[in-house]
């Protein structure tokens, strides 16, 4: 059983700079993502694309602000459950909370901090019939750990930017890369796109293109053993790959899933929160913020979702310190102290006699 003070669903910004305002308030946070890194849609979906609207930053890609907000968070050491699905929610007497994810992993937290964004985000899956039989036997539609394809013969389906650079990264980790796309254009970042050709005159990636996936080899009680592709150039031909992994990367298509019946105020798809106060759901103890949350005037912005987690934390400070009164404090004034032990603070004022 993980143990934390706010458990926090959802590592997009909006829960990482929970991690940050919690910390000055000496509370500690633990992150469940559905996805195998931080960053939510920023990370996920555009990481080399600028935003301009941060404030103070006039411009900063998504994937730099996903790690800086890391690096701010780190101090506080949150705790990470990525790559799993929070899946239910269970009330105790004590008024708090045990969450389990898909995998069976449970958390405890009096304060749940909801920062789901569009929900978690699920594989688009090709249509290939026996497809589910070889799911994490050799058949993944992310990428966890890229040193699970070391030295192994591995199909990549797709032609966005996830399957482009993917292609391009473990070129140099697994034995052979095979990239299959069902046109001869890819819809990436040029510089990709490029990487890709030159990799293929090398001989580093075998680019199979206008070609599709269309049926997986192997025993299903075993790992998978090939795939089987259609080529639609002149004639339609048929053939097969043998390989160990086939990893479709047809992006992600968000879903509000589990949470939706968590017994929470839904509307369009966004959880109710009670935005006069403190972003509380109908259930107490039970926050939703960022993209996750609706109320009138609602922006889904990355800067609405930081104020919104720096309200939230004010409120769970008073559920988990019962009658402790906080006084508001100044980073300036208070420095930050790091449960890692550091202390960050503005330098003292000099008190010296002047003759
Ligand atoms: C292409 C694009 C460009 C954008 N440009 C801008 C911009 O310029 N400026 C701006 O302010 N905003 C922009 N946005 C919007 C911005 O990205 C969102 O407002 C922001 O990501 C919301 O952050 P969040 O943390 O609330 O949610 P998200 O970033 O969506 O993160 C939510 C996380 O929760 C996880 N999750 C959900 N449900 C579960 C569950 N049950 N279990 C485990 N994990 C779960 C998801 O996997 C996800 O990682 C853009 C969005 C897109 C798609």
């Amino acid at each position: 059983m993980i143990k934390t003070d706010i458990l926090i669903i959802g590592a997009g910004p909006t829960g990482l700079f929970t991690v940050f305002e919690a910390g000055l308030l000496k509370l500690k946070c633990h992150l469940i993502d559905a996805l195998p890194q931080a960053g939510g849609q920023c990370s996920e979906i555009y990481p080399k694309k600028p935003i301009y609207d941060i404030p103070a930053y006039p411009e900063i890609l998504a994937g730099d602000l996903t790690e800086k907000l890391l690096e701010q968070g780190k101090q506080f050491e949150p705790g990470f459950t990525l790559g799993e699905r929070a899946e239910t929610i269970e009330k105790l007497e004590d008024g708090s909370f045990i969450v389990t994810t898909n995998k069976g992993t449970k958390h405890q937290a009096p304060v749940v901090a909801i920062a789901g964004g569009l929900g978690s985000f699920e594989p688009r899956k090709p249509l290939i019939h026996n497809i589910s039989d070889f799911e994490d036997k050799g058949v993944e539609y992310m990428i966890k750990d890229p040193e699970v394809y070391r030295d192994k013969r591995v199909v990549i389906a797709g032609g966005g930017d996830s399957a482009l650079d993917w292609s391009i990264f473990l070129s140099d980790v697994a034995k052979e890369v095979t990239l299959i796309h069902r046109r001869n254009e890819f819809r990436g970042a040029l510089d990709s796109v490029e990487k890709v050709q030159d990799l293929k005159n090398q001989g580093k990636i075998n680019l199979i293109t206008p070609g599709e996936v269309t049926g997986i080899l192997g025993d299903p009680m075993d790992h998978l053993k090939g795939v089987v592709v259609s080529q639609a150039d002149h004639i339609e031909k048929e053939f097969e790959i043998e390989c160990d992994h086939f990893i479709p990367l047809f992006g992600l298509s968000p879903k509000l899933g589990p949470i939706a019946n968590w017994g929470l105020e839904i509307e369009k798809n966004a959880i109710v929160v009670n935005n006069a106060l403190d972003y509380q759901t109908n259930i107490t103890g039970i926050f939703a913020i960022g993209d996750v949350n609706t109320y009138p005037g609602k922006l889904k912005l990355i800067l609405c979702g930081f104020h919104e987690a720096t309200l939230m934390c004010q409120a769970a400070y008073q559920i988990i310190n019962p009658g402790k009164r906080y006084v508001l404090k100044y980073t300036t004034v208070s420095g930050v102290d790091g449960f890692d032990g550091t202390r960050k603070e503005a330098p003292k004022a000099v008190v010296k006699a002047i003759n």
